[in-house]
């Protein structure tokens, strides 16, 4: 369970190119350029250290492909497979689950090595309508090299977990062992995981047991879904606190779905009680007092009923969700005792009455989203680890987004489990980590109030409504992975508001995570717009705009530079804009800097018609007609460049094309400026043959030229 935070340590360069490689594996970075040129300058990367492959690439979107989800994500993973350093026939790579939200497809595959599963190694696409793909993540590992022979076998291995659980153990069902692969910091094991279900007490876990030595490399807590439909007929009544004993007073209330059984069981839940039997009313009216048994049962049945009804429902747009699960108000499970539970298997709530926990709707909402989140993503887990802070962070932001309120806890619980999204015990991310670090971890709940926090401030910028922002953290765990850290939710969130807002919020979001210390701030995205070319002699000007899509505060600061090649070099304005007469050929940056020191650089080159006077500047000469020549060398192996003119500002692609018309690469697909231009064409991941380049133009006059010349590729 490597985390990849540590990789953000890099100060963010001003420039918007060095915003998207935080920490770029150097290896990779023709192949990264490769891909941009291909798919699109967009796109931006978070790399993992330890594996060199893209943790996440984001922001972007791929050309359309066509097929089912599956053969996209294939088509896509193996045409960039030097970036991912995939295997070219992804054969060991095996499809796990497509899920769909919102419109977009996200297809999982987990990794195997000589068909042996990798543990935690999966890779994710995710895959718009039409057929592009808008980001990728995961973990994926290129270099395992281990023999899979094991001197223990899997019933050794089972026998070993169960010993470790002690020797009065009752098994409830067959216990299970899979041979796996274990990444182990930068190394491999072969494991086996070994899955144990006892009935007394109640145990469910997962052991990974060193195949050659037999030691214990990890358990925890296994998790397992199911599902249920139930008929649904009547609405009956019930008498609870709304909200919670401290801050509500008793009321009457609908509650909606119930089944007619004279049960509270309906549509959502089935409200269950351990020390007791549960209550039962053939007029459906369920009112009792505080001291009654019943009282929680109740109050369970409305909490759950109501929060999927009206909240979470509308959450998720295509009914991805299970149907029901069933709630124990009073529960006697040992595992869950004097506490709040879910439990995946079965996949049930559990409230203990110590604490009345089942009396405070926060708590009940907690507990149902921990269920919520299993449905979506069972592997995000309740480590002490950034992930586990997820596990529980998230239900503390849904519950809190439900009712608007950031504590959650507040009832008749101990004062020192009030978890508080607006004021957290971890105010920022180094505080966090160094408790982490310290050998006693932070625990998942504690870890999770800082995460939550961050959600928090998310939906409460001025920039988002509410519902925007419960819906990017709703479908960005459809988008992390099995053991996603803070990042890697955050690049989450990016890429569902990329998808669903145009990106509008992403720089915010981005921000939100820095101000409390995890990742760094984005830059401000500076444009200088005004003329290119101009006569020697005359005054233009120039303005500098920030991109909308920046996330800063007013006011500004502005530093205007003027640079003339072999004269001079020096500040020439604070404005906003700047205008000057010229007399050579010069390039000019802006430095903006926002109210919270925030900068950002905007750049433009302009060439000065010096009537033949000047000395250094350049003569402007521009092609007379679009031309393509043919490319240079040829045959080539592997690049060869290929150069071009424009006579006007023209709309460019050029496509290149293997000898039976399929598309291989994109080379240009931009609008490009009057002059002469040249493009380079890599070929190290194609074959040798014959390759044809077309270019498209259309130029600023309307007028529309297409050409195109062969080129020979000899390995
Ligand atoms: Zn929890």
């Amino acid at each position: 369970m490597k985390k990849s935070l540590l990789l953000i340590t890099i100060a963010l360069g001003m420039a918007y190119h060095s915003f998207a490689q935080e920490q770029l594996v150097n290896a990779k970075k023709v192949q990264w350029e490769q891909f941009k040129e291909q798919e699109g300058n967009n796109w931006e990367v978070r790399w993992n250290q330890e594996t060199g492959v893209p943790n996440v690439i984001s922001n972007g979107l791929s050309k359309p492909y066509s097929g089912t989800p599956e053969s996209i994500a294939r088509q896509f993973l193996t045409e960039h497979r030097a970036l991912f350093s995939m295997k070219s026939t992804l054969n060991d790579l095996r499809h796990s689950e497509t899920q769909t939200n919102r419109g977009v497809h996200h297809v999982t595959f987990d990794q195997y090595y000589k068909g042996v599963r990798v543990e935690d190694a999966e890779y994710l696409v995710h895959i718009r309508e039409n057929g592009q793909v808008d980001m990728a993540n995961g973990n994926y590992h290129p270099n395992i090299n281990i023999p899979i022979t094991a001197p223990t076998t899997g019933n050794n291995a089972v026998l070993y977990a169960k010993a470790n659980l002690g020797a009065t153990v009752a098994e409830k069902d067959n216990s299970t062992s899979e041979l796996v692969i274990v990444p182990i910091d930068d190394t491999y094991k072969l494991a086996y995981k070994v899955h144990v279900l006892t009935e007394n007490p109640y145990y469910d876990w997962d052991y990974i047991i060193d195949a050659n030595e037999g030691s214990i490399l990890k358990k925890y807590n296994r998790v397992k879904g199911f599902h249920n439909d139930e008929a649904l007929i009547t609405t009956g009544t019930g008498k609870v606190y709304p909200k919670h004993p401290l801050n509500s007073t008793l009321t009457n209330k609908s509650l909606f779905g119930l089944a007619g059984n004279n049960k509270l069981d309906g549509t959502y839940v089935t409200v269950l009680n351990e020390t007791g039997p549960e209550a039962s009313s053939s007029t459906h009216s369920f009112i009792y007092s505080t001291s009654s048994t019943h009282f929680d049962e109740v109050s369970l049945y409305f909490h759950v009923d109501s929060y999927r009804r009206n909240f979470i429902e509308s959450l998720d747009a295509d009914d991805n969700l299970f149907d029901h699960l069933e709630a124990t108000a009073h529960t006697g499970n040992t595992w869950c005792s004097g506490n709040a539970c879910f439990q995946p298997t079965p996949f049930a709530l559990f409230f203990s009455d110590t604490y009345g926990y089942a009396r405070e709707d926060k708590v009940v909402y907690h507990e149902y989203t921990h269920a919520v989140i299993y449905d979506i993503e069972d592997g995000i887990a309740s480590f002490a680890t950034e992930e586990g802070a997820i596990s529980e962070g998230t239900p503390d932001y849904f519950a809190g987004a439900a009712t608007g309120r950031a504590k959650i806890g507040e009832s008749l619980g101990p004062v020192n489990k009030i978890r508080d999204m607006s004021s957290p015990f971890y105010s920022n991310y180094s505080a966090y980590q160094l408790d982490n670090n310290d050998g006693t971890p932070v625990s998942p709940q504690a870890g999770g109030e800082f995460f939550s926090s961050i959600l928090w401030d998310i939906r409460n910028n001025s920039t988002i409504t509410d519902g925007e922002a419960d819906f990017l953290v709703f479908d960005a765990l459809f988008r992390v992975s099995g053991t996603p850290d803070f990042l890697d939710f955050r690049d989450a969130m990016k890429a569902a508001d990329v998808a669903a807002y145009s990106g509008t919020h992403r720089y915010m979001i981005h921000d939100m995570f820095a101000d409390k210390g995890v990742g760094v701030h984005s830059p401000l995205f500076v444009n200088v717009s005004g003329p290119i070319t101009m006569d020697e002699g005359t005054s233009e000007t120039w303005t500098s705009s920030l991109a909308s899509h920046t996330y800063s505060t007013a006011p500004y600061t502005y530093e205007w530079t003027r640079d003339i090649p072999g004269q001079s070099s020096g500040v020439v304005g604070t404005g906003s804009s700047y205008s000057g007469t010229q007399y050579d050929d010069f390039s000019l940056d802006v430095l903006v800097t926002d109210a919270n020191g925030k900068t950002g650089i905007g750049e433009i080159s302009v060439l000065v018609d010096d009537g033949g006077g000047c000395i250094f500047c350049k003569q402007v000469v521009l092609p007379t007609a679009f031309t393509l020549s043919n490319n240079y060398p040829n045959p080539f192996n592997p690049s060869t460049q290929i150069k071009f003119e424009l006579p006007e500002t023209a709309e460019v692609s050029i496509k290149v094309y293997n000898i039976v018309g399929q598309q291989v690469a994109t080379l240009v697909n931009d609008q490009m400026q009057a002059g002469f231009h040249n493009a380079t064409f890599e070929a190290d991941n194609l074959a040798s043959g014959v390759y044809i380049a077309r270019l498209t133009a259309t130029g600023s006059s309307g007028e529309q030229f297409v050409s195109e010349i062969k080129m020979q590729l000899i390995k």
